[in-house]
Order: C-alpha cells, then sequence, then structure tokens
C-alpha cells in the first residue's frame, strides 16, 4: 500500500483527491490548515483506517512520520476571492508551502505533483493556451498573488527536479466546477448557481463576452490521477476545451434552475482575463485523457448539491 500527502486535501479539488486516492487503494494523508478549505469535506473519509487528517499551515515546516510515495501539492486559496482576502497567506503557501513540500519529496524520495493553474498564462495573447506559452502575467496586479507564486512553484519544482533528480510533476489546471464549491467563493459558477436558485440578480462582471472553459471536478481528478502515474515531467494542462463566453453559462444556469433572476452588470476586475481555453493535446496523447462529463450532465449535478445547502 503506497502513501499519499495531499496538503489542501480538505480543500474542494483536494478532497476529491482524497476519495479518489483511497478508492484506489491508498492511505492518504490530508493536510490542511483550514483556510479555505473545510473538514466537512474529507468527513465522510475520517471513518476510513487508510486516511489521516492533520491540521497543518504547510507554509511552515512540517514533517511526516513514516514513508510517502507521492506528494500531492495543492494548498492554496484558488479563488480570485479568496487571494484577494488572502494575499499574504497564498504567497506564503505557494512559495515557503511549495519549498517544504519539494522537501519532504527529498526526505522521503518520494513523487512529488504540484497544482499549477492556468493562471500562469495571465491574460492570454495564443488562444487556446498551449504549454509551451509563457504567458502574459501582470506582476504586481491584484491577481499577481496567486499567479506569480505559481510561477514561481513551477520553478522551484523544476529546480528541485534538476538539482536532487526528483520526479516532479506539473499540472496546469483550468476553470473546474462541482460538488463541494464553497457557495460563497466568489467564483462564476457557485455565485450565478447560488444567484439564480434564490432568484436574484446574476452578477455578470464586464459585459459577459470574457470566455472560460469548464470541466468537471471528477474530470480533472481522474487525470490528475493518470499523470500522477506518468513519468512526464514538464506542464500538462488539464481542463475540458469546450469554451464558452459567460452570457452562454449564465443561460444554462438560468434554465436548468428553472430561475427568473435578471442580470445586472458589475466592472470587471483588474487584469480579468478575456479569454481562456486549454489545449489538451499534451494530455490526451501522454495520458490517454479527456473530458466525459459536458456541462450539460456537470451543472445539473452540482446545482442538485447546492441546491440541498442553500
Ligand atoms: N464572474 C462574474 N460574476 C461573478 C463571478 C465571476 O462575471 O459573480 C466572472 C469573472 O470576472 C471572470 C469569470 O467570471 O471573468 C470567471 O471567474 P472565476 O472567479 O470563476 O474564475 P477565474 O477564471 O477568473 O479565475
Amino acid at each position: 500500500m503506497k502513501t499519499v500527502v495531499i496538503t489542501g486535501g480538505a480543500g474542494f479539488l483536494g478532497s476529491h483527491l482524497c476519495d479518489l486516492f483511497i478508492k484506489k487503494g491508498h492511505r492518504v494523508i490530508c493536510l490542511d490548515n483550514f483556510l479555505t478549505g473545510k473538514k466537512s469535506n474529507v468527513a465522510a473519509l475520517e471513518r476510513d483506517r487508510h486516511f489521516v487528517l492533520v491540521e497543518q499551515d504547510v507554509s511552515r515546516p512540517f514533517r511526516v512520520a513514516g514513508s510517502v510515495h507521492l506528494i500531492l501539492h495543492f494548498a492554496s486559496p484558488a479563488s480570485p476571492v479568496d487571494y484577494y482576502r488572502y494575499p499574504l497567506e497564498t504567497m506564503r503557501v505557494g512559495s515557503m508551502g511549495t519549498h517544504h513540500a519539494l522537501e519532504l519529496a527529498r526526505a522521503k524520495k518520494a513523487v512529488f505533483l504540484m497544482a499549477s493553474t492556468s493562471e500562469i498564462y495571465g491574460d492570454p495573447l495564443v488562444h487556446p493556451q498551449t504549454e509551451e506559452y509563457w504567458g502574459n502575467v501582470n506582476p504586481i496586479g491584484p491577481r499577481s498573488v496567486y499567479d506569480e507564486t505559481k510561477r514561481f512553484s513551477e520553478a522551484l519544482t523544476m529546480a528541485y527536479r534538476r538539482a536532487y533528480l526528483l520526479d516532479t510533476k506539473i499540472v496546469r489546471i483550468f476553470n473546474t466546477y462541482g460538488p463541494r464549491m464553497r457557495i460563497d467563493d466568489g467564483r462564476a459558477i457557485p455565485n450565478f448557481i447560488a444567484q439564480a436558485l434564490k432568484n436574484k440578480p446574476l452578477t455578470i462582471y464586464g459585459n459577459g463576452m470574457q470566455t472560460r472553459s469548464f470541466c468537471y471536478v471528477s474530470d480533472l481528478v481522474e487525470g490528475i490521477y493518470r499523470l500522477s502515474r506518468s513519468r512526464y515531467h514538464d506542464p500538462v494542462n488539464l481542463g475540458n476545451p469546450r469554451e464558452m463566453t459567460l452570457k452562454e453559462l449564465i443561460v444554462f444556469i438560468r434554465t436548468m434552475t428553472n430561475s427568473k433572476s435578471k442580470i445586472v452588470y458589475k466592472p470587471l476586475p483588474k487584469d480579468d482575463p478575456k479569454q481562456r481555453q486549454p489545449d489538451i493535446s499534451r494530455a490526451r496523447v501522454l495520458l490517454k485523457w479527456q473530458p466525459r462529463v459536458a456541462v450539460e450532465e456537470g451543472l445539473p449535478t452540482t446545482i442538485a448539491w447546492f441546491r440541498d445547502r442553500i
């Protein structure tokens, strides 16, 4: 039985990864300081004797007893509203946190996989985004606390690989949605679903013509599982290439919730990317992976989950 350490394991993606790795027969040690993650996300796993939950801020040095085979470094606030609220925590976990997680990988001779993001492409001038694109990032804007630490984390991961021959992987995660997103995390899908279910106005930032490409969480974690087992070390995009404007997204959500909500337009946040779509050719070839859940299927499941909690 292999042991997997998941930093940020009580977060949205982290908790789905805990579920998946337990299901695949691994022992999972979940580290989280519950800044944006929630204990309830992993409550069902706490009865499993192969699951261990440890309250830990990975920005501070930490130890893990026994052997560790794989480290998934997912600790970080990830929604723009969260990282505007916690700019320094975001920078610490994406710098010191990554450093400590890499040191653990080195000490345990473990495979290291870091959660990077489509945000490293910034407001992209190349469309769709391939892994070769270096991005268009404002280094001092409000989003930089996230974008630049993720870029730093990628650089540090590659430096550890070169210096210590560590077995490392980098996944660049595009917009993902599904059950366990926090209803108040401020992202487009939870906001629109909550607003639609309450028949409150849907808040579009800007003119709603900006695009995103939304991946259902089960597809994303399956891709991460495959990447963790691959021999590949350069970054790999994972996401759903089906691109839509926010206005198109709202039509889906309004129809699926039978909502009468009106639309209100609010100012566009600074440096909000105008377009985003992953080129997933690399993942298709290397991991034989592609998303299987369309928004027509993933959104109703997500809406049902939120409906139960509103
Ligand atoms: N957005 C919006 N209304 C909201 C929340 C978000 O129009 O209530 C927009 C946001 O400005 C961005 C897009 O939706 O253009 C996706 O935002 P999200 O926060 O989900 O993630 P991002 O892709 O920006 O990291």
